[in-house]
């Protein structure tokens, strides 16, 4: 056993430590910043440019831009191995605008969207400990390269996967992502299922839907009726495949034929090759649909992530840093604070959870959600810490999941996540024979699994998904933004 795993202390570490404490307001702050943006997938511009401009006038070189997305970036710093890579999200959701801090569900922006899930946390950690770590290798602690990655639109399941094929990976040792969770915890094993989400739109002739039915071909027949075949092709899907679809177009109105009806389905197993099977099965239903409506059909891929698996090496190097860092000794407010909001919400109030998690694994049930970080953790051994900036029982995109996220408790939670991250990319550095076993455990866990991407090689992805919700929201959102830039010093 190395000395990092066995002991779990080191001078990098304790500087590190010692930084974080010092900058617990900026984190906070930075995470707070994060939450009053409340930007959707893809239009995390602000959130995007806050978070790289941190790091850039720490000395991290700046791409932005990558893999085709405005607001992802990687910020590298440092050089020769180990490669180390830190990745997180910062996007908001529609529709979850909620006042932090309130007992009840009230809106900021009436609409709009906002943070019920905490992402403006992960965004917050990563940065935070990427800047712990740095200054450690700047006192000459640890040496390697640190890149940091910042992922738009997780709520799309979106942009990992092209950083992945793009070869933004080819070179990580090591990869760690973080989660705001009730819990302080980890695991190793399969987490998380794999999705495809994809366009089915139909083309066909508009006529008079009361003068001259027969002279239309009926776009939103078509919808309804592969809407029908995958409702009857349900009963024949293994048990953990999911097929979910919202209709986006369904015409105009209803004197009017549609000559454009489309949906877009997400469908979802545990294996990549499931998903795969389920989306070729879904594609012949949507041509037998345009077949029976003498409609054309367009398939437009909107994303693909593979399932998420954590490495048993990585997962064990964070419970130890969590043994270390400990849970947050909640304070008597912080637990009424709690209780309140369980009890308001029909949960049992329990309040806040006391103890850091028993490490968890091997997994082998994922959770039937999915997160486009998976691709990352078939190519490169993964791991990931949820740190507890929740309240328990609160749920994710309800209002109840937005309340306690400029509360202490997401700010201590978050900094407590924060050590344990850059505690273990410091171990990482530290000791040769972490990353060494961590590539061995992966080449085990993964056997004969090749990863391929799901992602086309040339397709692109679409960034204009929530243009419009900027467009509506923005500038009423613009009120609540903070106004001081956290500073790390
Ligand atoms: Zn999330």
């Amino acid at each position: 056993m190395s000395r990092s795993r066995l002991h779990g202390t080191s001078a990098g570490k304790a500087s590190a430590f010692d930084f974080l404490d010092r900058n617990a307001t900026a984190l906070g702050e930075l995470s707070d910043a994060l939450f009053y943006f409340a930007e959707p997938s893809l239009e995390e511009y602000q959130s995007s440019a806050l978070l790289a401009e941190l790091l850039e006038e720490e000395g991290f070189v700046v791409e932005r831009g990558i893999s085709g997305f405005p607001t992802g970036f990687m910020a590298v710093r440092g050089e020769g191995g180990p490669v180390i890579a830190l990745h997180a999200e910062y996007d908001a959701c529609p529709q979850n605008s909620q006042r932090p801090g309130v007992l009840h569900r009230e809106e900021m922006v009436k609409g709009a969207p906002g943070h019920c899930e905490g992402h403006n946390g992960n965004g917050a950690v990563m940065v935070a400990a990427a800047i712990a770590v740095k200054r450690a290798m700047d006192e000459g602690h640890v040496q390697g390269t640190l890149k940091v990655f910042g992922a738009p639109a997780e709520e799309l399941t979106l942009s990992r996967p092209y950083f992945v094929r793009d070869g933004y990976f080819d070179d990580v040792d090591a990869a760690f992502h973080n989660h705001i969770g009730a819990e302080f915890s980890t695991e190793y094993g399969l987490a998380q299922i794999s999705a495809l989400s994809a366009d089915f739109e139909f083309a066909g002739t508009s006529a008079h839907a009361g003068i001259s039915p027969w002279e239309g071909c009926d776009a939103l027949d078509a919808v309804v009726l592969m809407d029908a075949g995958i409702a009857q092709y349900r009963e024949h899907m293994k048990p953990q495949m999911r097929a979910h679809r919202v209709i986006t177009n369904g015409g105009e109105q209803p004197n009017v034929i549609p000559n454009r009806a489309s949906a877009w389905w997400c469908f979802r197993d545990p294996t990549a090759s499931g998903v795969r099977e389920v989306f070729e099965r879904a594609k012949r239903i949507g041509q037998g649909a345009a077949m029976m409506t003498d409609t054309e059909l367009t398939i437009r891929l909107r994303s693909a992530v593979w399932p998420v698996r954590c490495n048993e090496t990585l997962a064990r190097l964070l419970q130890s840093n969590m043994d270390i860092v400990g849970m947050p000794a909640w304070t008597e407010e912080e637990q009424a604070f709690a209780k309140s909001l369980q009890e308001t919400i029909g949960k049992p109030g329990i309040g806040l959870n006391a103890e850091i998690n028993p490490l968890r694994g091997p997994r082998l049930e994922p959770l039937a959600a999915s997160n486009d970080c998976g691709d990352i953790s078939w190519k490169v051994p993964m791991g990931r810490v949820w740190w507890p900036g929740t309240v328990p029982g609160t749920v994710f995109h309800h209002w109840s999941g937005g309340v306690p996220l400029t509360t202490s408790i997401t700010h201590r939670g978050a900094l407590a996540g924060a050590k344990v991250l850059a505690g273990a990319v410091i171990d990482c550095m530290d000791d040769p024979a972490v990353v060494e076993d961590a590539q061995r455990t992966f080449r085990k866990e993964i056997a004969d699994t090749q990863y391929e991407p799901l992602v086309p090689a040339s397709h692109r992805p679409d960034i204009a998904t929530h243009r419009g919700l900027t467009t509506k929201y923005g500038p009423l959102q613009e009120p609540f933004y903070r106004t001081t830039k956290p500073v790390f010093s």
